[in-house]
């Protein structure tokens, strides 16, 4: 074994090249991996570039953009505010403050909140008492911009959060005759959850050959996706797809399962019924693997039964619908799966089977996509309301290849 293979390699935060006292601040708040973005962003920040950084609240940002800053701060009395950080509510400014001052390396590192609604004498004793960092939501900060109480001329560090709510509401006047008073000499962030043209365009006139990361995942912003999702006894989940199949009658669809073996069966009944139906998981050789995929780009596949294999990446434009049999355990993966739809523009279907037991998943996802998935509702399947006395024997409607004849059904 050779030495350098004995000796270890940084991990967590110790590989981003942060400062003893920024570490020992991290540890302190019990910070141990950084997030994604916060690995992406840091090191482009502490390399001194300007940074576009596309990602939601809740995945880490206000540390991301903080820490680089107080990687360079230095306890020597500056005047400041030598960073400012703008964004669009009351309620976020307190709440980015407060992540500040929690993690800053020190406690002369001094973050100040300046919003409407609170006493300017109050804030101008917050201001003298030293500020490093000044947080605040444009209008209040313009106040104390034209009453003098404020300079911006040390800020040499400067954020934009959640730049795309404050391009909604109509700060960018205000915004822009923020910019003004800093100096140009300066590094730059905007932060966005999504990055429509008027965000770019503020984007490129305030930065400098910025560094574009984009962590939200890019599904999230696609907007032609029509989801929904059904609430369903598991033993009547199988029924419901070929209804399902039967009422939409996708062109391609994607039928996602959690397990491979779940998806062999799945695939075994369903091809019982359908002719162009085909499986995907990790169990199969690559080169069955390739063919499957090359016959659903063709086309000759219609439906695909997979797992999570197939959930990220895969770009193929024939697909209308993505059907999670199964929810995924991990949001991210919904994401991902409902991505395979929807894509350049086109209009796509996503519709997710929700068992009695798994409400909770529901609302995990819908908290991560941040937006509420609608009920579709399907009595009959629904494990909490009353089951129809009599079910019609149900006949089979050509979908997929035709095979005309009445389906077996799975219980
Ligand atoms: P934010 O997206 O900045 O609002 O952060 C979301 C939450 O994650 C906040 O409660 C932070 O305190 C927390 N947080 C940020 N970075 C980390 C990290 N690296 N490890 C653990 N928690 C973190």
């Amino acid at each position: 074994m050779t030495t350098a293979a004995l000796v270890e390699r940084p991990s967590g935060f110790h590989a981003l090249d942060l400062s003893p006292s920024v570490l020992s601040a991290l540890d302190r708040v019990g910070y141990i991996e950084p997030t994604p973005i916060q690995a992406a962003l840091i090191p482009k920040a502490l390399a001194g570039r300007d940074v576009i950084g596309q990602a939601q609240t809740g995945t880490g940002k206000t540390a991301a953009f903080l820490l680089p800053f107080f990687n360079r701060w230095r306890d020597r009395n500056e005047p400041g505010p030598q960073a400012l950080v703008l964004a669009p509510t009351r309620e976020l400014v307190v709440q980015v403050a407060q992540e500040a001052n929690r993690i800053a390396p020190h406690k002369r590192c001094r973050t100040v909140p300046i919003i409407g609604g609170q006493r300017f004498r109050e804030q101008l004793q917050e201001l003298r008492q030293g500020c490093n960092i000044v947080v605040g939501t444009p209008g209040r900060i313009l106040d104390h911009l034209s009453r003098g109480t404020l300079q911006f001329d040390r800020v040499n560090y400067l954020v934009l959060d959640e730049a795309d709510r404050m391009l909604d509401i109509g700060f960018r006047p205000d915004i822009e005759r923020i910019l003004r008073r800093c100096p140009s000499e300066r590094q730059t962030f905007l932060l966005s959850a999504t990055l429509p043209p008027p965000v770019l365009r503020l984007a490129h006139r305030y930065m400098i050959d910025a560094f574009h990361i984009n962590l939200s995942p890019a599904e999230l912003t696609v907007e032609s996706i029509r989801q929904t999702y059904v609430s369903v006894a598991a033993h009547k989940k199988f029924d419901l797809l070929l209804k399902v199949i039967e009422k939409e009658r996708p062109r391609q669809c994607i039928i996602f399962c959690e397990r491979k073996r779940w998806a062999q069966e799945i695939y075994d009944d369903l091809r019982r019924v359908f002719k162009r139906v085909a499986v995907m998981h990790g169990d199969l050789e690559q080169p069955q693997r390739t063919r499957i995929m090359q016959r659903f780009r063709e086309g000759s596949v219609a439906c695909l039964v997979a797992t999570d294999v197939v959930g990220r990446g895969i770009d193929v434009m024939g697909i209308s619908h993505i059907i999670n049999y199964d929810l995924p355990a991990d949001p991210e993966n919904y994401v991902h799966r409902i991505g395979r739809t929807g894509r350049m523009g086109k209009d796509g279907v996503a519709i997710a089977f929700v068992t009695p037991e798994q409400g909770e998943l529901l609302t995990n996802i819908e908290a991560y996509i941040n937006r509420e998935v609608p009920e579709d509702r399907h009595e009959e399947y629904d494990a909490f309301r009353a089951p129809k006395k009599t079910q019609e024997p149900k006949v089979y409607v050509p979908v997929f290849g035709d095979r005309s004849r009445k389906y077996s059904r799975r219980l």
